[in-house]
């Protein structure tokens, strides 16, 4: 098998089974975002312990790109403390999957549970952390992955 053959099958799996899918009840942040061009629909739930993302979830619905950059977007950012989660790039989620040259009315695809995790995660920030100016820089950088 070539590497496209492989992570096309990666992606196929992801999307038929999705790691981390479900909500977390007992979650500190949660946020919900679309791309309406596709039909993706994706929420994030996470626990936030000592600085930590100490656990991460995601529901809703969403094209294979979508579940296979959720499930693994979620893999990255469990169990690392919240710095390194503002610093988690797109790079970071599409070389994962091999989707670097992805085209662009795909990117919203792949993009769109990293815009929801950094949402969900400067929201929290502004609660927990007042004044500090990461939480504006954070919110920008969210904003620009679309
Ligand atoms: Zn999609």
């Amino acid at each position: 098998m070539s590497n496209a053959d492989i992570y096309h099958e990666m992606i196929i799996d992801y999307s038929r089974n999705p790691v981390n899918y479900g909500k977390l009840e007992d979650h500190d942040v949660t946020y919900h975002d679309s791309n309406p061009l596709c039909g993706d629909s994706i929420d994030i739930d996470m626990k936030i312990d000592d600085n930590k993302v100490s656990d991460i979830k995601f529901h809703g619905k969403g094209c294979a790109i979508c579940m296979a950059c959720s499930s693994v977007l979620t893999e990255i950012a469990k169990g690392k403390d919240l710095d390194e989660v503002k610093n988690i790039s797109k790079n970071d989620v599409l070389s994962e999957l091999g989707l670097e040259n992805l085209q662009a009315v795909r990117i919203k695809c792949a993009l769109l549970s990293l815009k929801v995790l950094k949402y969900a995660l400067y929201s929290y920030l502004g609660k927990h952390l007042e004044g500090d100016q990461d939480v504006d820089k954070l919110k920008e950088e969210a904003a620009n992955l679309y």
